[in-house]
Parts: C-alpha cells; sequence; structure tokens
C-alpha cells in the first residue's frame, strides 16, 4: 500500500497535467492545426542555437570523465562563477560561485530550499493565485502553506492580510515573480513593502523569515517592466531560478539557488542547501546541460516571439468582451470567466445579472463550466482553481503564433456563448 502521505496526490493528479493529455488526445482525433491548447507553460520557441553549439563544442573539447563524471553537490565552479558574474554586471550584486547551488530546475531548487529550512509545522506563507506545486513542496518537508488571498484587480500583494498571516511560526514566504499565472510582475513599491513587514516581523518574533523568490520567468518582461532583484531589498531573500523558460530547456532540468552572504547564517544555509541537493537523491544538477548554460549565461529569450503572441492574445480577447488582466512578464494570462446567469447552464444564455459570484469571484461549477464549454471550441485552458483562485483561467501563450490567430474565430463562439 502507498502512504497515506501520497494518497492525496493521486487522488487530486494535476489538473494541468491531465489537460495537457487531454489536449494530444485532441489533436489526434481532430489535427493538431484545430486544436487550441493554452494548458501548459511547454516554450514553443527553440533552444539558442549558441545553446545546442556548446553542447556539441563540450563534447569534442573537453575530457569526457568531467563531462559525464561526478561533480561537487553544488555543480561546477566554473559555471557557478560565470553565473555570479553574470548577475553582478546586470543588478550590481557581489556573488560568487559559492553563493551558487546549481539545481534540477527551479522545483528541486524550491525543494532544496524548504528542505534546507523547514522544521516539521513550520510555516510558508504565499500569495493565491499560486503554482500549486508549492502546496506538495512545502508538505514534503511537512511545513503547512498559509495563503493570502488574491489582491484583485491589480494581482500584486495584499500587504495587509500578508502582515496579518505571520506568525511566530512562519519561517519561509514563497513569492513568484514575474507570476505564474497572473503575468503580473511585482513593481518595486510591492518589493519594498513586502520586505519591510518581514524586517518588522522578524524583530516581533527575533527569528529569520527567509523570502524565497521564484524567479523561472526572470528575464520575461515586456512594456520596460522590471523585475526588482530582491537581494537588494531584503537580506534574508533565497532566489531560485530555472532556465526551463528563459532558454526553453523544461526538459532538461537545470536551474539554481541563490544564498546570498548577507542572509542570516549564511554558510551554514549554503551547506545545509548543498547537502539537500545530494539528498534528495539529485546528487548534483545535470552535468552537460550545466557546462552548456555556463558558456550561454549572455543569451537571452526570445522576447520578441512571446510578445507578439502576448498582444495578439490581450488584444483580440479583450475585443470579444473578455476580461483579462494585462500581462506585463511571464507567458500567461489571466482572464476573468464570464458568468452565467443563476439557473442557465448549457447552451442556455445569460448575462451577468443576478451573478453567483462571491467576492467578484466565479464559483467553482460555473469556472468547470466554462472550461467545458471551451473545449467543444477544442479550446484548452487551465482553471484558476488549478491556482487556488477560482473564477478565472489561465491561458499559456507561450504556443506558435498561427495558434492564437486561429484560436481567436473559435473563442468568438464562445464569447457568443456567453453573451460578451
Ligand atoms: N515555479 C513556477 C512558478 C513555475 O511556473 C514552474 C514551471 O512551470 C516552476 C517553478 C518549475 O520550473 P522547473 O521546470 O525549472 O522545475
Amino acid at each position: 500500500m502507498i502512504s497515506a502521505k501520497m494518497r492525496p496526490f493521486l487522488e487530486n493528479n494535476s489538473a494541468i497535467r491531465m489537460m495537457f493529455e487531454e489536449g494530444k488526445k485532441m489533436a489526434e482525433l481532430y489535427g493538431a492545426d484545430r486544436v487550441y491548447d493554452f494548458s501548459l507553460g511547454n516554450p514553443n520557441v527553440p533552444a539558442p542555437e549558441k545553446l545546442n553549439q556548446a553542447i556539441r563544442d563540450i563534447l569534442d573539447e573537453e575530457d569526457s570523465r568531467l563531462v559525464h563524471g561526478y561533480m561537487s553537490n553544488a555543480g561546477f565552479p566554473q559555471v557557478r562563477a560565470a553565473i555570479a558574474e553574470n548577475l553582478n554586471r546586470r543588478f550590481g550584486t557581489k556573488f560568487t560561485e559559492k553563493n551558487l547551488i546549481m539545481t534540477v530546475g527551479a522545483g528541486s531548487g524550491l525543494n532544496v530550499a524548504l528542505k534546507t529550512l523547514l522544521d516539521p509545522g513550520d510555516e510558508v506563507i504565499t500569495f493565491s493565485p499560486y503554482f500549486l506545486e508549492y502546496r506538495a513542496y512545502v508538505t514534503n518537508y511537512d511545513g503547512v502553506l498559509v495563503t493570502v488571498a488574491p489582491d484583485e484587480p491589480t494581482f500584486q500583494i495584499n500587504q495587509e492580510e500578508f502582515r496579518a498571516r505571520i506568525s511566530a511560526k512562519t519561517k519561509a514566504v514563497i513569492i513568484n515573480n514575474p507570476n505564474n499565472p497572473t503575468g503580473v510582475v511585482y513593481s518595486e513599491a510591492t518589493i519594498r513593502a513586502l520586505s519591510a513587514i518581514l524586517e518588522e516581523k522578524q524583530k516581533e518574533y527575533g527569528h529569520a523569515i527567509y523570502l524565497i523568490s521564484d524567479e523561472p520567468y526572470r528575464e520575461l518582461v515586456f512594456d520596460g517592466a522590471v523585475v526588482p532583484f530582491v537581494t537588494k531589498y531584503y537580506g534574508n531573500a533565497i532566489v531560485v531560478y530555472s532556465y526551463s523558460k528563459s532558454l526553453s530547456l523544461p526538459g532538461e532540468r537545470i536551474g539554481y539557488v541563490l544564498i546570498p552572504d548577507e542572509l542570516e547564517d549564511s554558510d551554514m544555509v549554503i551547506d545545509a542547501a548543498t547537502i539537500a541537493n545530494r539528498i534528495s537523491g539529485c546528487v548534483n544538477a545535470p552535468s552537460l546541460i550545466q557546462l552548456a548554460v555556463g558558456r550561454c549565461v549572455d543569451c537571452s529569450a526570445d522576447l520578441d516571439f512571446y510578445d507578439r503572441n502576448r498582444k495578439a492574445l490581450y488584444d483580440g480577447l479583450t475585443k470579444l468582451g473578455f476580461t483579462c488582466v494585462q500581462p506585463q512578464g511571464a507567458f500567461y494570462l489571466w482572464m476573468k470567466i464570464p458568468v452565467r446567469s443563476a439557473g442557465m447552464s448549457g447552451s442556455d444564455v445569460g448575462r451577468q445579472d443576478g451573478l453567483t459570484v462571491e467576492n467578484g469571484f466565479a464559483n467553482v461549477d460555473q469556472e468547470a463550466e466554462f472550461v467545458e464549454a471551451a473545449k467543444k471550441y477544442h479550446i484548452l485552458m487551465v482553471p484558476g482553481s488549478s491556482f487556488a483562485c477560482p473564477g478565472y483561467v489561465r491561458l499559456a501563450y507561450c504556443v506558435a503564433y498561427e495558434t492564437i490567430v486561429s484560436s481567436l474565430p473559435e473563442f468568438a463562439k464562445l464569447a457568443r456563448e456567453y453573451m460578451l
């Protein structure tokens, strides 16, 4: 029999993953060009050619015992040094290789950070809507995830509720900037206010509260938006990064955890995180791709590709009458679901009068109905409840531009059904 701890995961297997599988089945049935799958954040942009060339060069140039061998659990020193130097140039920081631990993507980086910090019963605060794996990652170490309600309509942070949620048990706070699923970039004012509250609460409770900033979408920003570099605002900040999105390498599983010297007990935290990387079973981040990203620290994401998609989808959907959060970062669009009148269902049409909406959010049934209605037009979107925020859907626009263009007439049919 499997463990009691695993049973809920079996019952609530990731809705995003299930939708991805459904999309593949629909593509077989109707043809890939007639399925508009906005479910998974799997970049449709190829990895940079420089990276592919770096892999070939490494195989030709380097000793294969180095390329394929075990290494320090923190990763290759020269790779970490190259990343530190790149960060210092961009953000005016003073990191060295010592501050970086290469990890098996951001997912593993978050696990390394939480394994390093949490004792059973420790609380970790995050902000709805959030990447649902956070709950699993926190419970992996018997922590308790505490959530702060969405700050509609900006989806920045409700600072007063955040302050109220911090308790003597709070050990860490996870933010995700730019944000999945809202596409929002937390502003400098947001990060400053959050940091001030954390400083105040650290003093009040007499222990460190670590801010873990999950940043796989750091470079994916538009319209001149700036992602504040958290270590410059708060001493006890840890950055978790991934190359999955910026360099289109999600299957390669490569990222890092950054632990600054300013962090309380920094040396001990770095040593513990290095061991956590090992004893989680990862041992070290994959070697060949580690060496390759080390040669490509200056490579950048294809922002024009995402920006074109972003504009086409946002403009197209808002023209049809849907209400969307203007995305500034990542490659997600967060759309409010229109709600039929109470008592109407199926092909009945009704406008948003007499809504069964509480606090501005549609309920889970209305959300499920919308997601199902969209499937009739071969449109796949992830329900907001997959991010603990029903009443919205997330559309990943890291798809081919043509998918967006040809999906819009289908969205128009969906809009008509909802009388937009
Ligand atoms: N954090 C967020 C917010 C994400 O959206 C994702 C992936 O979609 C991850 C972490 C995990 O990224 P990785 O592929 O690097 O493990």
